[in-house]
């Protein structure tokens, strides 16, 4: 697609800390950004220390860790000081009841700071935490709790009751049950999460951690099929706020905010741990996803980086279209602002271009997965961007693009790979292990795990085009690619110049088999409000696409779909659009957004 590079037009309020790309990436070493962190007194290394306590023993101890929203706009803030109080409190409560090393503590939580005490106080004791998307129906829920050995699970009586209680009986592993808030005292084998806090002191001594300890367990989104739970460890945070200082530009003064919800992965890396290793004031937003009320807590708590993903950018594009009225930018004061980023999916060129219009913000995207466990590619924050292209890869991260074989993933003979030759063709990404974040296995699944490496690389299952100049475009996942009369055709493609077309809100882009062509290129199609779906408009979408993409790319048959099936973090779900367009099994819809 023919985007132009958009400058950083907008003037960064602060010195940019990376402005040549290459010199950063040389000057890089994981050592040596390992020695950005404080480390435990006996040389190990603790992702809750380096959260919290080395925090709360300086000069930010006063300074607010946690800036909660609640959902009547109330803010309380939470400093790093008592923040370290709540969660040595936490740690010795585990301690108490027999949780240390190694033991699972799971939390189903909407976001709300007692989810910060749970997931630091576990990880300061040693446990393994592994946090729950709070809209899980029961299935999902107790398919995790069994597959991650829960011992204990933090949740609220009202998920307890919903999602937990019937299948208690099933789950004999499942020890403890804490409750956050009122009705433990009426839920049989539960406690109260609070009374087990305060009755703990407060005061706890790390025990010794090392770099290799694990530390966390996050199951992917389940765009794909069945869920798996990647196993992370304390050095991660290595990564975490390395790239944070990268990808995302975090600064100890700054007020950040990731709406990502904390069951995910980002949520986890860039909405728990990262900011708060930067010293940064976090914003948790005890609210529910609403354009206004985003826009309101942006200019009210003046949020300088806000971190979320393409399908809250196409929200905030509905709400405030380019041309026209728009009152709800305007009426906040954005000006703290430095920048968006984005993460999940790709990110449409045509929302970068609505940031730099409509909010005059660059918007970056970048990629990565639950099983890196922290940023890879990114449009860099100091940098230019590419609307569009994913980025380049960050310091310390060495990437390359594999030939792929029919089945669309690397082409491995005799456990050799081979990168593909020009630049510009398509083939896997991949990626060189050995950054501290990189998942050290898929819990119970050693198969699966190894199944993921080949030729000393790590094959990530999406497909991309490297430019000459070293940018990446994301093409697809290897298994949502269509193969079309000789061409591979990546449903990104064709979804954002669909949504380049002003009826358009969302689009969600399958191959169906086909006698002729292999596959033909179908989209289903979503409006903007006050557009209704004929005849005419489906022609005029179809011929809008022809002439973009060509004959070739641009998809043959439409559909208008106002509810496009989707995960629960966000993805379109083009393999349940294939399924139910062939009638096929649908698979796991465990992740399915509204399946609870
Ligand atoms: P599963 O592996 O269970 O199918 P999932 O891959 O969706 O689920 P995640 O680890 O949450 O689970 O998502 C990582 C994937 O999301 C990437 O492999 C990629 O396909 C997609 N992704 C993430 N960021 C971007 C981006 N900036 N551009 C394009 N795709 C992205
Ligand atoms: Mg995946």
């Amino acid at each position: 697609m023919d985007w132009e590079t958009i400058h950083k037009d907008t003037a960064p309020a602060v010195e940019p800390r990376l402005t040549d790309y290459e010199e950063a990436r040389s000057a890089f070493t994981w050592a040596r950004a390992r020695e950005a962190l404080a480390g435990l007194p006996d040389g190990g290394l603790n992702i809750a220390h380096e959260a919290v306590d080395r925090h709360a023993a300086s000069d930010r101890a006063g300074k607010a860790a946690l800036r909660c929203v609640g959902r009547d706009d109330a803010v309380t803030d939470v400093t790093y000081a008592e923040l370290a109080r709540r969660t040595a409190r936490f740690a010795n409560a585990l301690r108490t009841l027999g949780v240390g090393r190694g033991d699972r503590v799971f939390t189903l939580l909407g976001r709300c700071p007692e989810l910060y005490t749970a997931v630091l106080g576990t990880l300061k004791c040693g446990g393994v935490l592994c946090p729950f998307f709070s809209a899980f129906g029961p299935d999902p829920v107790e398919q995790r709790l069994r597959l991650g050995d829960a011992r204990v699970l933090v949740t609220t009586a009202a998920l307890y009751r919903k999602k937990v209680a019937a299948r208690r009986d099933a789950l004999p592993g499942l020890e403890h049950v804490l409750i956050v808030g009122p009705g433990a005292g009426e839920l049989p084998g539960t406690a109260s999460f609070e009374e087990l806090v305060s009755a703990a002191v407060d005061t706890f001594t790390i025990p010794p951690t090392s770099p290799g300890d694990m530390a966390l367990l996050h199951f992917t989104s389940g765009t794909t099929g069945t869920p798996k739970g990647a196993v992370h460890v304390h050095e991660a945070v290595v990564a975490h706020h390395a790239t944070a200082a990268y990808a995302l530009d975090l600064r100890p003064g700054d007020v950040y905010w990731c709406t990502a919800d904390p069951g995910w992965v980002t949520g986890m890396s860039y909405g728990v741990i990262a900011p708060l290793t930067h010293g940064a004031t976090v914003v948790v937003d005890e609210g529910d996803y609403d354009a206004r009320r985003w826009y309101r807590i942006l200019g009210r708590q003046r949020v300088s980086v806000w971190y979320t993903a393409p399908t809250a950018l196409r929200m905030l594009m509905r709400a405030t279209p380019r041309q026209g009225p728009y009152d709800l930018p305007r009426s906040q004061d954005l000006s703290a602002l430095r920048f968006i980023a984005s993460v999940g999916e790709p990110l449409n060129p045509e929302a970068v271009v609505w940031g730099r219009d409509v909010l005059g913000l660059p918007v970056h995207d970048n990629w990565w997965q639950t099983e890196t466990g922290c940023i890879m590619i990114a449009n860099y924050a100091a940098c230019d961007i590419r609307p569009g292209s994913m980025g380049r890869p960050l310091p310390g991260v060495e990437a390359t693009v594999l030939r792929t074989g029919v089945d669309g993933r690397a082409r491995v003979t005799d456990g050799r790979v081979t990168p593909v030759e020009g630049a510009g063709e398509e083939g896997e990404l991949a990626l060189r292990p050995g950054w501290p974040s990189m998942f050290r296995g898929y819990l119970h699944d050693e198969q699966r795990y190894a199944a993921a490496f080949a030729g000393g690389w790590y094959l990530t299952g999406d497909l991309v085009r490297r430019g000459a100049d070293g940018w990446y475009w994301f093409v697809g996942r290897a298994d949502d690619v269509i193969k079309s009369a000789g061409h591979l055709i990546g449903p990104f493609e064709v979804e954002s110049a669909l949504m380049e077309h002003p009826a358009v809100a969302e689009a969600g882009v399958i191959g169906r088999p086909d006698a002729v062509a292999g596959n033909v290129v179908k989209a289903f199609v979503s409006l903007r409000p006050g557009v209704e779906p004929s005849a005419g408009l489906r022609r005029e979408l179809l011929g809008f696409a022809r002439r973009r993409l060509g004959p070739a790319v641009a998809p043959r048959e439409m559909e208008f779909d106002q509810n496009l099936p989707r995960t629960r973090s966000g993805k379109v779900m083009r393999r349940l659009l294939r399924a139910r367009e062939l009638g096929l099994p649908t698979g796991d819809l465990s992740t399915l957004e509204g399946s609870a």
